[in-house]
């Protein structure tokens, strides 16, 4: 686990790197290419997936951005004593269709053996934590929070949200043009608001009226809102941001 400069967590812990929801956007692609050293897997698994027993010297992604399990990183979180805010996953989507369950399972599995941390997951394919709860596999405890990343109209839209009883959130970064939330099949109980970063020739830069519609619509709906520091450089004078668990 390392120390994050990811404003709404305090520590990021990479147990799986590799994504292919192929997000243009996409800040941690760019990241493990640069540290692809073209390596060759010796064994790799089916469906061109990776495992790795111990790290490898020189680079944290010796397959690039295809899906590995760093099986010698699931230990990190026990030998944290101090109770910290874990992002898990900034370089990958652990709930990708592509990942199999044995491997959620073993992160989940690394999550219980150290509550002392809170557990922010966030994925593009929300359906999977149903799948994975109705196999008796996510844990609804307090410290576990579930999110999706809802970007855009299609991805509220599709995102089911049927647990009263477990921790939920929407990621709305970047945001790339309004949402209307009451449209949603359910709410979740904390929205993250962030705007596109980096220098991609189409970058969206978000308008400050879809920003305020989510911020009314979270007030009346008593949903606390962060507020990313990519978005406050463009509005200066957003409100303070707000944890779910603080208020
Ligand atoms: S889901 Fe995340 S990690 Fe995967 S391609 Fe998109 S931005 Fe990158």
């Amino acid at each position: 686990m390392n120390k994050t400069k990811i404003d709404w967590a305090t520590m990021s812990w990479n147990p799986l790197t590799g994504c292919r929801h192929g997000c243009p956007y996409c800040y941690a692609r760019r990241t493990a290419h640069r540290f692809d050293k073209g390596l060759e897997d010796p064994a790799p698994l089916s469906g061109g997936l990776h495992v790795l027993e111990e790290k490898i010297k020189g680079t944290p992604y010796p397959y690039g951005f295809e899906p590995t399990l760093h099986r010698y990183r699931l230990n990190q979180p026990e030998r944290v004593e101090e109770p910290q805010t874990v992002f898990v996953c900034s370089m990958a989507d652990l709930f990708g269709k592509w990942v199999p369950t044995s491997w959620i399972a073993q992160v989940i599995d690394a999550c219980l053996r150290a509550p002392q941390h809170r557990y922010l997951f966030l994925t593009k394919n929300p359906a999977r934590y149903l799948e994975l709860d109705h196999l008796a596999l996510l844990p609804h405890g307090e410290n576990f929070w579930y999110g999706s990343t809802v970007a855009n109209r299609d991805a509220a839209a599709m995102y089911p949200m049927p647990w009263a009883n477990i921790n939920t959130f929407w990621s709305m970064e970047p945001l790339l043009e309004p949402v209307a939330m009451g449209e949603a099949e359910g709410l979740p109980q904390w929205v993250i608001l962030g705007a596109e970063t980096g220098s991609r020739r189409d970058k969206v830069i978000p308008r400050r009226e879809w920003v305020d519609q989510i911020a009314a619509f979270c007030a009346e709906n008593e949903i606390p809102v962060f507020y990313k520091g990519n978005l406050r450089e463009y509005f200066p004078d957003l409100p303070a941001s707000m944890f779910p668990w603080e208020v």
